[in-house]
This record gives structure tokens, C-alpha cells and sequence, in this order.
């Protein structure tokens, strides 16, 4: 921890009040590696927050807000929103009061300077930080995109190949009608993952140097992935 380091989140614990780590889970790996379902799944068993940066954005596309509206030119073409955008919204996010005991983020960083802001973050808040990376290889990123398919509603995640929905073109959850994002279509899909390659993949390198990355093979059934995962977190937290 650092000088300007805050106090650690309280919990109780047999009646005593204990300081707990707080921990800051980052996702990593291309489009269709499988980061939102990992992150749901993580969310769900460990009680943290999931911040998933292309979700707000496309929140935000919906609702037509000024960052909707500068945001959307980007995604449409599969290019990356500007690191300051980014880091505004996500030092934002993290300072709300469900980020206490820590959370999981899947989307940021994405660029070696949101890397850097992040880790200023969490040095300031007194974060420990996991980066774990899904590695998959294109071909199959490119396969898991074509056949990718959401819930507008309640975000739950589909694919019509691997994982369709019981309830065919419908989510299975709430009936919403299934989408495809725009911008898995299969011209942004390949410029989505040059990008990646270019400006994503060196956060690999990134973490590892600090010690900080684990590395989980993405291309297996969803349950054996987030064992992995679960089985690696559970060991630090
Ligand atoms: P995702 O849902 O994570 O695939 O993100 C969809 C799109 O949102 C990306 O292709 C980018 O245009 C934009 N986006 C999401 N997260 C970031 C980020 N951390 N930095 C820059 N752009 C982002």
C-alpha cells in the first residue's frame, strides 16, 4: 500500500471486526473467449460486482447519452473508445459502494495506459489485483462470434451453436426477444481481433512481468473454465 493508501473494507467475523483484502479480478483475452460468462459466473459465486465496460457503453449507445453518442462510432467500426473515456467511467464505477469488497472487471483495461491508471487505482484504494487471461486462438473467436447471441433484457448470453437457448430465437430466462451485437458481424469480428492482437495482447506481457497473471485454456466447456478460474481465485481470496 501506498502513502495516499485508504483503509481496507471491515468485515465481521465471529463477532470481531476484521480488515478484509479487497480484490480486483481482471479478465483478459480476445472477443469470444468467453469473459462476460466467466464474469457472470464469478459474480455469482463469489458476491462481486461484475463492471463490464462494453455493457455500459452500450447502455449508454441505447439510452442516446452524450457518451452513447461519442462512443458508438468507435464500437460500430470495432475500434477502441479513447483511454480517457475509459478511465473516467471506470474510476467512476469503482468508487460506488458496491465496489468495497472488491470487483471483477471484463473489458478494462484494454491499452497498456488503461493498465497503468487501473493499477494508479487500485495503489490508491489498496486493491489486490488478478489478471487472468482465456486464451483462444481466432479461428475460434471468429467461430463463437458468428454464433453469439444476447439477452437485451437481462443480459444472459447464448450460442446458437454451443449454447442455444431452450427456448429457440427467445431467452430462456425472461422471453425477450435474442439479438446479435452489430458489431459481431463478420467484418468488425476481424478488425475487433487485429485490434486486440495489437493493443489488448501486450497486457499480457504487462501482468505476467508483475506477477500478477494466471493463464486458463479457453478452449473447453464453460464448467471447466470457470473451475479453473474458481479454484485460482478461491486460493487467494
Ligand atoms: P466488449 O463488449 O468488451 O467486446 O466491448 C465492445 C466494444 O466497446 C469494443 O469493441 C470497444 O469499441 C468498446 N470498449 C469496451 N471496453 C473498452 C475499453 N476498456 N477501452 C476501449 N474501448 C472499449
Amino acid at each position: 500500500m501506498g502513502p495516499k493508501a485508504k483503509p481496507r473494507a471491515k468485515a465481521r467475523r465471529n463477532g470481531e471486526c476484521v480488515a478484509i483484502a479487497r480484490k480486483a479480478v481482471v479478465l483478459l483475452g480476445p472477443p469470444g473467449a468467453g469473459k462476460g460468462t466467466q464474469a457472470k459466473i464469478v459474480e455469482e459465486k463469489l458476491g462481486l460486482p461484475k463492471i463490464s465496460t462494453g455493457d455500459i457503453l452500450r447502455d449508454a449507445v441505447r439510452c442516446g447519452t452524450p457518451l452513447g453518442l461519442a462512443a458508438k462510432r468507435h464500437m460500430d467500426e470495432g475500434r477502441l473508445v479513447p483511454d480517457e473515456v475509459m478511465i473516467g467511467i471506470i474510476r467512476e464505477r469503482t468508487s460506488r459502494a458496491d465496489c468495497s469488497p472488491g470487483f471483477i472487471l471484463d473489458g478494462f483495461p484494454r491499452t497498456i495506459p488503461q493498465a497503468e491508471s487501473l493499477d494508479g487505482i487500485l495503489t490508491e484504494e489498496g486493491i489486490d489485483l488478478y489478471a487472468i487471461v482465456i486464451k483462444i486462438g481466432d479461428e475460434t473467436a471468429g467461430r463463437r462470434l458468428a454464433g453469439r447471441r444476447s439477452c437485451p433484457n437481462c443480459g444472459r448470453i447464448y450460442n446458437i451453436h454451443l449454447s442455444p437457448s431452450a427456448r429457440g430465437e427467445f431467452c430462456e430466462v425472461c422471453g425477450a426477444q435474442l439479438e446479435q451485437r452489430s458489431d459481431d458481424s463478420e467484418q468488425v469480428v476481424a478488425g475487433r481481433l487485429a485490434v486486440y492482437h495489437a493493443q489488448t495482447e501486450p497486457l499480457v506481457s504487462y501482468y505476467r512481468e508483475r506477477g500478477r497473471l494466471y493463464e486458463v485454456d479457453g478452449e473447453r466447456p464453460v464448467e471447466d473454465i470457470s473451475r479453473d478460474i474458481l479454484n485460482m481465485l478461491g486460493r487467494k481470496m
